[in-house]
């Protein structure tokens, strides 16, 4: 029972590495931060994490611990742009993967790339689990699980205090120009640009590459 729900994850895992492959040639859900020439060890011991990171956030990432259902600050956030780790700051997850799952974790279909994180067996629970850490700093992020919309299958339940969330600039500034509307004057009328068609429909599949 337990190697099989592990082993078909495992498969979906390995489908997803394909299609992150695809996706990153692609170019696919973009990271605004740059591609990272691959991960890289952070190591900092646990007194150093202890220092830089908030009681829960090492409670969370350095002690696997897991945030409370509908806590998070990031649950509820649909702005474009990059969730990091929050230890190291690695680019993790894209906004465009960001779905309601109505769990009460920021849940996501697929990571912006499959060598961002690693999984693990977890046997902690009566029913077994699949862990997701971040490769670069082995910071716990939350599970994943296979009950997950197209087109990975997958959901990526994450702790929100194991993320931190980068606005894309773009967006940022768009935010900032609509957040302050000046009714009465107006000096420098910019041109309206057309708003970007549907920019992430929660669980809708990513434009697939025509063969
Ligand atoms: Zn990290």
């Amino acid at each position: 029972m337990i190697n099989r729900v592990i082993g078909s994850i495992g498969i979906l895992l390995a489908a997803l590495v394909a299609s992150a492959a695809t996706h990153a040639a692609d170019g696919d859900l973009p990271s605004p931060i740059g591609n990272l020439p691959g991960p890289k060890k952070v190591i900092k011991t646990e007194q150093e994490w202890a220092k830089q990171l908030t009681q829960i956030q090492f409670a969370v990432t350095r002690r696997k611990a897991t945030e409370p259902a509908f806590s998070g600050k990031l649950l509820r956030n649909h702005a474009l742009g990059t969730y990091v780790c929050v230890c190291c700051g690695q680019p993790l997850f894209n906004s465009r993967a960001k779905f309601e799952s109505g769990t009460g974790w920021p849940s996501f279909w697929t990571p912006l790339a499959a060598d961002r994180i690693q999984t693990a067996p977890d046997y902690h629970n009566p029913e077994p689990r699949i862990e997701v850490t971040c490769s670069r700093c082995d910071a716990h992020l939350g599970h994943v699980f296979d009950d997950g919309p197209p087109p990975t299958g997958l959901r990526f339940c994450m702790n929100s205090v194991a993320l931190k969330f980068v606005p894309d600039a773009k967006a940022k500034a768009k935010t900032k120009a609509t957040a302050k509307p000046s009714p009465s004057r107006s000096p420098m009328p910019t041109p309206e640009s057309p708003p970007a068609a549907d920019p992430s429909a929660p669980g809708s599949p990513p434009p697939t590459p025509s063969p």
